[in-house]
């Protein structure tokens, strides 16, 4: 598979296979996972003992003449174990703290398998066809546009089915026509504060899904291993997993798709600074995972639509500020503390929810939050002027700024 230049989109529909058609995925699952180990095996053993990189043709020519799936989908599988290897001597080139090496694929994990090349183009949005399995009827509750190039056909933990149909320069990302500009806070209080007094409550379902989650972990670890209980746990886990991950990226999608039609210049704190708050233990990971997942939507979104998503980063050596002696007070940047009209630091607790200022400005605190964020990231892209949307502008080690510019995250098509 080639690289793909330019804005891919990924679409993804419910397939509802026959019997024999899940059985048969099954089993192309199953053989690409049992592929993928012994290929990384075999680089692992060339690598290791005879110092020999095997590349892509080498892989390639040990699954020649596969009769299990369509050739190209085996290719696939040779590609990912290249890719991981690659992108492990990439880690290992920037001395990355986690360098990730390839790792062998238990059964169960791993559950999709990829056409790198879809098959019929013409017909995907109406059929989808995957080589061996054969027509599949699918649920497309949503157009495609765009030129479709790969087609992963995933099994998840549920049990269900899904079709990913990945696109090459999609025409339905409506363009920016605004030049608007937005700061936001992510707070605990609201899930945003805008610079324009406008605020956004946390999705409520997720709270209650999460401590549900919790709770059937607990019961979870309680079975004992192999027993058909166990296996019941499992699935119960995986529903209230995937309508956390539901849950989580609609809204996502919608409060990106909103932020982006009407602002089209949008700055934000970088999350390493707010994970420093104090928090309670299960709020902050549901806030932290649910700003993260916002974050790369809101970029993606940003990004294809023309619109700038502007990054404030850590100050240099802020990090290594041990986190037990962060607390709010000591955001470098004083976002919350300082007045955003006349510069001053309003010293305040996180019980106080207004700003109060001898300048006379009286504030949310989340939204005086908001507009010290803005002003920095104007600040930002004054001085780093941006040629084009989507280049990546480096600056000094202590800020950067970006309007992303990636391929399309892991995307579930709303
Ligand atoms: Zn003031």
């Amino acid at each position: 598979m080639g690289i793909v230049m330019g804005v891919m989109k990924a679409y993804r529909y419910r397939v509802y296979p026959s019997k024999a058609q899940a059985t048969e995925i099954d089993k192309q699952i199953e053989f690409c996972r049992k592929t993928f180990n012994e290929l990384l095996a075999l680089k692992k053993l060339a690598h290791n003992q005879y110092n020999a990189n095997l590349g892509r043709k080498h892989l390639y020519s040990e699954v020649k003449g596969t009769k299990e799936t369509h050739s190209q989908v085996v290719q696939n599988v040779a590609d990912r174990v290249d890719k991981g290897f690659r992108n492990f001597f990439r880690r290992v080139k920037e001395n990355a703290r986690k360098k990730g090496f390839p790792r062998y694929k238990k059964f169960g994990a791993n559950r999709s398998i990829t056409m790198p090349q879809v098959n019929n183009p013409e017909n995907i949005g109406k059929k989808t066809f995957f080589p061996k399995v054969g027509w599949l009827n699918t649920k497309y509750h949503r157009e495609i546009t765009g030129n479709a190039k790969t087609l992963t056909i995933k099994k998840a933990k549920t049990g269900k089915y899904f079709a990913t149909v990945v696109c090459a320069n999609p025409t339905d990302n409506k363009k920016t026509t605004t030049d608007k500009e937005v700061g936001l806070d992510l707070g605990l209080n609201y899930f945003i504060a805008t610079s324009d007094n406008e605020f956004v409550e946390h999705p409520k379902p997720l709270k209650y899904f999460a401590k549900k989650r919790k709770r059937l972990n607990r019961n979870f670890s309680k079975t004992m291993k192999q027993s058909k209980n166990r296996n019941k746990k499992r699935v119960k886990i995986a529903v209230v997993d995937e309508r956390i991950i539901n849950i989580r990226d609609d809204f996502a999608w919608k409060l990106s798709n909103d932020l982006v039609k009407r602002y089209g210049f949008i700055c934000v704190e970088d999350l390493n600074i707010k994970n420093m708050v104090k928090n309670h233990c299960l709020a902050k990971s549901i806030n932290d995972v649910s700003w993260g997942n916002f974050l790369e939507k809101l970029g993606y979104v940003a990004e294809s639509a023309g619109g700038r998503v502007v990054k404030l980063q850590n100050p240099a050596g802020f990090c290594n500020i041990q986190k037990s002696l962060v607390s709010e007070s000591v955001n470098p940047r004083n976002t919350s503390q300082r007045c955003s009209n006349c510069g001053e630091i309003v010293k305040k607790s996180l019980a106080v929810r207004t700003h109060k200022c001898n300048c006379g400005l009286v504030l949310d605190r989340d939204t005086n939050a908001s507009l010290n964020i803005l002003k920095l990231g104007q600040e930002l892209s004054e001085s780093k002027p941006v040629g084009d949307n989507t280049s990546t502008v480096c600056c000094t080690s202590k800020q950067q700024v970006f309007s992303m510019n990636q391929e399309a995250p892991s995307i579930r098509a709303g």
